[in-house]
Order: structure tokens, then sequence, then C-alpha cells
């Protein structure tokens, strides 16, 4: 049963669900790819995911990993996976243990520590990549990218018989590609990621974007967060086809945030904006 309402966003075959509000919660599920960015506190619609993809280790992004463990091991799930910035893993397994002698039951985990440039398989044909933040100590995003083979070019017009002919002859007759399908930024100060290919193609980016208001500039900065000016900066160099806009503030009401958001993107940008607590009341 739900615990509470997630928002819904429909792209393609693909769905988002999740709540993120800055300094309250942030949890980012995408069912079909089986990864969720963050885990917030746990709402019960995201238990069934396999693996948690964690950025950063404050209280709204995690505070729920002990209760997403729990709760699988109570319904007979496989033990979730958890990855994490490498330097989180030493307190991670000590509230795991706390939480273990507290409830009385061991709770069964598989965590992974990870670092930028770490690549960690999620399913035969999909991997996450890690790329390094700047928010807190060892913070990470991640870009999750399915990997096909394609047929090299002088291959294409060959019949059947004739690439199993190759095969026995162990040409090589096709070559890796990678679609980055979503990358998730988590909370970040301006990285200028037009340096990482994978993030500029991914088809969908899901940035954090949680200041607008210009006296806010400055909060922006204390708390290592984007402002709407980086972050047009930012999506100014990307090519994605969908932006999802996460961790927005309570500070601003939504009506003023999608109104400055119009004003300062250009409509070509502004088109591919999705405000995952569009539906907020404020
Ligand atoms: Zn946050
Ligand atoms: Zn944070």
């Amino acid at each position: 049963m739900a615990s509470y309402n997630l928002a819904h966003i429909k792209i393609d075959d693909l769905e988002i669900i999740g709540y993120s509000v800055a300094g309250e919660e942030t949890v980012v599920a995408m069912p079909q790819l089986d990864v969720c960015f963050d885990i917030g506190k746990a709402p019960n619609q995201i238990i069934p995911i396999n693996n948690v993809l964690l950025t950063h280790g404050h209280m709204d992004h995690a505070a729920g990993i002990a209760y997403y463990l729990s709760h699988r091991n109570f319904c007979g799930q496989s033990p979730g996976t958890i990855l994490a910035p490498e330097n989180l893993l030493k307190p991670i397994r000590e509230i795991i243990d706390a939480w273990s002698r507290l409830d009385g039951n061991k709770l069964p985990a598989n965590l992974v520590g990870v670092k930028p440039g770490d690549e960690y398989q999620i399913k035969p044909n999909l991997f996450t990549r890690v790329f390094p933040t700047k928010h807190s100590k060892g913070s990470v995003g991640y870009s999750v990218i399915e990997k096909r083979k394609k047929i090299k070019p002088e291959y294409a017009e060959l019949t059947g018989p004739q690439i199993v002919e190759l095969k026995k002859q162990g040409i090589e007759i096709d070559y890796p590609l990678e679609i980055p399908i979503a990358t998730y930024l988590g909370d970040t100060q301006y990285v200028d990621f037009s340096q990482l290919k994978y993030i500029v193609e991914s088809k969908i980016l899901i940035a954090e974007c949680t200041f607008y208001q210009t006296e806010h500039t400055n909060r922006a900065e204390a708390g290592r967060h984007m402002h709407i000016n980086e972050f047009a900066a930012l999506i100014e160099k990307l090519q994605n086809e969908h932006i999802v806009i996460t961790h927005t503030t309570q500070r601003t009401p939504m009506r003023d945030i999608r109104r400055i958001l119009k004003d300062t993107l250009p409509t070509e940008k502004y088109d591919k904006i999705v405000l995952l607590m569009a539906n907020r009341r404020r």
C-alpha cells in the first residue's frame, strides 16, 4: 500500500516516481530501469526496486536506508543493493548494524562503495556510471546507460548466412554502442557537465534547481546548490530531450518558480522542462 503520494511523470515508456523538496525529502525512482536515485524516507512504492543509487549522506536523501533494507527482508525480497560514495560506507554500515541490534534482526544488505569513473552493472544490458558533483565530501551523480551492439557499416548489407560465416571465422562484425538513458545529478553546485559526453547526450536529465529568486543567490552558494541562473548556464550546453527539475525550495511558491523558469530559459529549453513536484500546493 502507498504510504503517501508521490509525483508521477511518464516519458515514453519510462516512469519517474518520486518526491523532492529541498531540505525535506528527495527520492526519485525509475522502476523500468530498476534504480532509485536517493532514498528519502523510503516510501513503500520504491521498496521493490533492487538498486538504490545514493548521491550523498544528507538526511533528507538518505534517511530511509535501514527501513528500505528491513522492509525488503520482511517482504521476502532479496537484499537491496545500495551504491554510495565510498567515504560513506563505514557510517552506513554502522547505522545498519545499530538498527540490526535495535530491531533484533540482522538487516541483509549489498553495499557497494563508488567513486567517480566507476561503473556498476544493473541488468545484462544496463549499467550506471558514476561522476563527481560539488556538494559534500565525496558526493556523486549517476548516469544509467544502455549497452547495445551495432553492426559495423561495412557489414550492414550482409545476409544472415554471410554473417554466420564471418562469426565462424572469428571476425568482429559489430561494435559496442552506449545509449545514455537518464542522468541524475543529485545535489550539486554548478559544474560544467558538458565535459562528459554521456551526460550531454543523456535522453533524460534529472537535475536539482533549488533557488529562483535573486535574493536567494547567497543561499544557493552557502548550501552548494544551484540557482536558476547557474541552471540556465548548465543546460545551455547540454542536449537532453527531457529535463526533470528536482529539489525545489519551499521558500518560493510553485507558481513563481514556473514563471521565473519561463522568463529565464529560452523557449526551446523551457519546453523540455518538467517539474517533479509540479502539483505541490504552494
Ligand atoms: Zn538535498
Ligand atoms: Zn544535500
